[in-house]
């Protein structure tokens, strides 16, 4: 499934969560004002965060540790189970906020196999 973060729930942003969501995409919104979620609809499906978009340090933070997940997956990693692992799944983009830019030493170990 694609996935998209939506930061803004304004017009503009409400009407492309909408549409991306119709089209059968994973829809996170983030804005600010918890009431722009009445913009998305009473049965909206995707996630709703409360919060600045805008957070530098908390986006470097997420963009690092899925930088690490994707490089992970180029070297054959699979998701992992362990939720403070880089290579854990995200379902929702808080769960990027559990876990740590680093791999696990079982994912480590798989890393040091495939390399060998
Ligand atoms: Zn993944
Ligand atoms: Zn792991």
């Amino acid at each position: 499934m694609l996935n998209a973060l939506i930061i803004g729930c304004g017009r503009v942003g409400s009407s492309i969560a909408l549409e991306l969501q119709a089209e059968g995409w994973g829809v996170t919104v983030v804005d600010e004002n918890e009431d722009a979620l009445t913009r998305l609809g009473e049965s909206w499906p995707g996630s709703f965060i409360v919060g600045h978009g805008m957070d530098a340090d908390l986006l470097r933070d997420r963009l690092i540790k899925e930088a690490v997940h994707e490089v992970g997956h180029t070297l054959d990693l699979t998701h992992c189970d362990d939720y403070a692992c880089a290579m854990a799944a995200s379902h929702a983009v808080e769960w990027i906020d559990l876990k740590e830019a680093s791999l696990c030493p079982n994912c480590q170990g798989r890393v040091l196999e495939a390399a060998r």
